[in-house]
């Protein structure tokens, strides 16, 4: 199905644990939506990569499952949104704690909350056969979405590795830090009236689908 690219001013939080297809998600509405999209994740294993100051602070809270101290996330993220003088912002794994979506607040006004939900099972099954090019960070997935030469990406001719935080005991500590530091986000944006839950054990299409849906009406 084709989809028109359609601009919206809106800003966007995609809250869910690891495996929710939160990053998925994100690169669909980033172009149908021309949003600007923020990823801490991914923002941080370049900053990791390029050994920079902050990279090699955060190493060791990622290398474990835990999170990188609220400070120097919204640093990053605070600097990442005046780079950007475009409207409409996409957040994806930001904000994963109540100091960070308060500090959020503080910056811009979030529209819409998209909650994924997806079961620990599930999320665990996605996370150990998710593989990503070292090269241009393109996501793959043994189970769903396997390049067309095995260890290679399609789109750059990299090669392909299981990140370090998804291997089995990693995972558990992440989805352990989801529901103990992330969760009450739920209600912190229930109270607002933003968030919205979406089903996210669904296919990826059935998600997006539902996710435009949703989009559709506030835009
Ligand atoms: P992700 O790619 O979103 O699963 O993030 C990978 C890892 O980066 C997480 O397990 C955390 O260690 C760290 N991280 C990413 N985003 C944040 C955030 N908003 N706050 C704290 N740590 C984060």
């Amino acid at each position: 199905m084709s989809i028109a690219t359609k601009t919206v001013s809106l800003n966007l939080v995609l809250l869910g644990g690891p495996g929710a297809g939160k990053g998925t998600q994100a690169k669909r509405l980033e172009t149908d939506f021309s949003l600007t999209h923020i990823s801490t994740g991914d923002i941080l294993r370049s900053e990791v990569v390029r050994e920079t100051e902050l990279g090699l602070k955060a190493k060791k809270y990622m290398d474990e499952g835990d999170l990188v101290p609220d400070n120097l996330i919204i640093k990053m993220v605070e600097s990442e949104i005046e780079r950007h003088s475009q409207e409409g912002f996409l957040f994806d794994g930001f904000p994963r704690t109540v100091g960070q979506a308060e500090a959020l607040d503080d910056i811009i006004v979030i529209d819409k909350v998209i909650y994924l939900e997806v079961g620990r099972e599930e999320a665990v099954r996605r996370l150990s056969a998710r593989r990503v090019c070292e090269n241009c960070g393109e996501n793959y997935n043994l189970l769903f979405k396997r390049s067309s030469e095995e260890g290679i990406c399609d789109k750059c001719g990299g090669s392909l590795y299981q990140r370090k935080d998804d291997k089995p005991e990693v995972i558990k500590e992440r989805y352990d830090t989801f529901w103990d530091k992330t969760a009450p986000l739920i209600d912190y944006y229930v109270e607002r009236e933003l968030l919205t839950r979406v089903d996210g054990e669904q296919g990826p299409d059935e998600v997006y689908s539902r996710i435009r849906s949703i989009l559709d009406i506030l835009g």
